[in-house]
């Protein structure tokens, strides 16, 4: 990140943490920006704070949160050397889906996130994200596993994490699989 993304991310951050565009900021206890490495070369983006999220001001903290690093430090890095975020800064009331007026009011702020932290691969968890960052409506079982064309950057779809603890083993092993094709496109391009 150049000192300008720098800037750019802190100025983006001030004015995430006030916003009241979207109604979700009347029930949020806080606003879960992101967190990890402004500089890092790998971008995971989610769906939308939880609970735990929303308590703490963390994203992927709690049960589903405790999933993500584990991968991550699976093919060896760890939280911090990363940068986690959601399309949705603000917890949707009872961790429903989020909603199409809501997705491209917040959409700002993670486009502004990407453009300042400037990752060469982005790992986008689950249907919102994937939807949002490629522009398709294919669902994320079909575009999972491997590498998609973001402008410059490789973007690797994979579940969500709260979906994996709910399904199957099966999912587990493709998300490591996916988790894998995005450290090795990340040895590629960096
Ligand atoms: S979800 Fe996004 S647009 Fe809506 S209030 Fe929170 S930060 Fe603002």
């Amino acid at each position: 990140m150049t000192p300008a993304g720098n800037i750019a991310l802190e100025t983006l951050e001030r004015e995430a943490l006030v916003c009241t565009k979207c109604p979700l900021s009347e029930g949020r206890t806080q606003v879960v920006f992101g967190t990890g490495d402004p500089h890092a070369s790998l971008m995971f983006v989610g769906e939308a704070p939880g609970k735990h999220e929303d308590l703490q001001g963390i994203p992927f903290v709690g049960a589903a949160g405790n999933l993500l690093p584990r991968l991550i430090e699976e093919i060896g890095l760890t939280r911090d050397a990363v940068y986690i975020a959601n399309v949705l800064k603000c917890r949707p009331p009872g961790n429903r889906d989020p909603e199409p007026n809501e997705i491209a009011t917040c959409r700002p702020y993670l486009e502004g996130q990407i453009a300042a932290i400037d990752p060469a691969v982005i790992v986008s968890l689950g249907n919102f994200a994937t939807r949002l960052l490629l522009d398709t409506r294919e669902g994320i079982s079909r575009l999972r596993g491997e590498e998609h064309k973001l402008g410059a950057r490789v973007l690797v779809p994979t579940y969500h994490p709260s979906a994996v603890l709910r399904g199957r083993g099966e999912a587990l092993a493709q998300m490591r699989a996916d988790f894998v094709v995005a450290k090795r496109a990340l040895q590629r391009v960096t």
